[in-house]
């Protein structure tokens, strides 16, 4: 099967196989032994001198955590919204109590920095700026450096969903002086479901200690106290754990920029493919195309649906569908984590193919 939708991602053989190593004591020595490395692996990929957190939670549960840790009910926040996944950021900052103002885009566009800083200017009141770095449903990086600036000039917090981005582009959470930066362990890792990642900047921290919402799971301070002890509060996804620590050294010997390298090349073969089929990207701004994930239209008259289907059944390529407004409009190719040119290619071949068969037959 050519999985080639932006998560969950196919893992290397070798991540498989330390999932299959036996159960320990999790508040023992040999695990305390992985929990040190896995999160020197993550303060590394991250950019940050202080421990990043991990919880075993899917990455939504990151973004919760990013926002009860950090907010209190009544805090009067910024949403950028370009998709989905800044929606779903919105939502779990508004059912906590927050008081959202919303920078809602069209779906295909980038967040612009400038309207940004013009917004905090207008309401000093607004706290804190959420914000999607890579926008999974529909290929979109935002200009997150270029923001962070802006809301730092400010001294607001920016709170960030690096979920699709994370180990897979550029996204160094001290040098841009970002606050609260989440992640997930299926989507550039190479690693399956099960951790999110959090990162916390010291005004994060000072944030956090006159933060209200209510936590108890999700509370990073319990995190961060047992991390001391390196130990989790409750009981982890140990072979999530153990996978990690593999795929970190996978990771250690391509080197970040090696990775980051292997991206953008992949993800530049791909829009070169789809778009030399004739086909519209749905990233309005080329500049802002992601390079974890290729959202493409589908053309006037085509059945995307039934493609996908016979993708799947005949071919054993799945590519993901269009979230939300987007659902049977558009198809995306995943190309982030363990992923090489030749994996897409054959998804891409697979497309081309099953589009003249559908054109041949009407
Ligand atoms: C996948 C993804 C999420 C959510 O992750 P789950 O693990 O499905 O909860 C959040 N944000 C972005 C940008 C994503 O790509």
């Amino acid at each position: 099967m050519n999985l080639r939708i932006p998560g969950p991602t196919p893992c290397p053989d070798e991540v498989l196989a330390a999932g299959a190593r036996q159960m320990m004591n999790h508040r023992g020595p040999e695990f305390a032994q992985i929990l040190r490395r896995v999160t020197d692996g993550l303060n590394w990929v991250f950019g940050s001198s202080a421990d990043v957190l991990s919880i075993t939670t899917s990455g939504t549960g990151g973004l919760e955590a990013a926002i009860v840790n950090t907010l209190s009910p009544g805090d009067r926040v910024l949403s950028v919204s370009i998709g989905s996944f800044g929606e779903r950021l919105k939502s779990i900052a508004k059912a906590y109590g927050a008081e959202v103002t919303s920078y809602a885009l069209e779906w295909g566009e980038a967040a612009d920095p400038a309207v940004i800083a013009k917004m905090l200017d207008e309401d000093k009141s607004l706290k804190a700026v959420l914000v999607t770095h890579n926008e999974t449903s529909t290929g979109v990086t935002n200009p997150l450096q270029a923001i962070a600036r802006e809301v730092r000039a400010r001294d607001r917090l920016i709170i960030v969903d690096a979920v699709s981005s994370m180990s897979s582009i550029p996204c160094p959470v001290e040098r841009w002086e970002l606050d609260v930066v989440v992640s997930g362990s299926q989507k550039g890792w190479m690693v399956p479901p099960g951790l999110a990642f959090l990162y916390m900047s010291e005004r994060a921290w000072a944030a956090n200690a006159e933060a209200k919402m209510p936590r108890f799971y999700f509370d990073a301070v319990k995190t961060r106290d047992s991390l001391e002890k390196l130990q989790n509060p409750w009981t982890p996804a140990m072979s999530v754990y153990y996978q990690m620590d593999k795929a970190f050294e996978l990771m250690r010997a391509e080197g970040l920029e090696g990775i980051f390298t292997r991206h953008e090349a992949i993800a530049d073969y791909t829009r070169g493919r789809v778009t030399s089929l004739g086909l519209k990207l749905v990233p309005v701004d080329p500049k802002f195309a992601s390079n974890t994930v290729t959202a493409v239209w589908w053309p006037e008259g085509v059945d995307g649906k039934a493609i996908s289907k016979k993708a799947r059944e005949e071919h054993g390529v799945v590519i993901g569908g269009g979230q939300g407004k987007l659902d049977g409009k558009i198809f995306r190719i995943g190309h982030l984590g363990f992923v090489s040119q030749q994996d897409v290619k054959e998804a891409i071949d697979v497309v081309e193919k099953l589009m003249a068969e559908q054109k041949a037959a009407v």
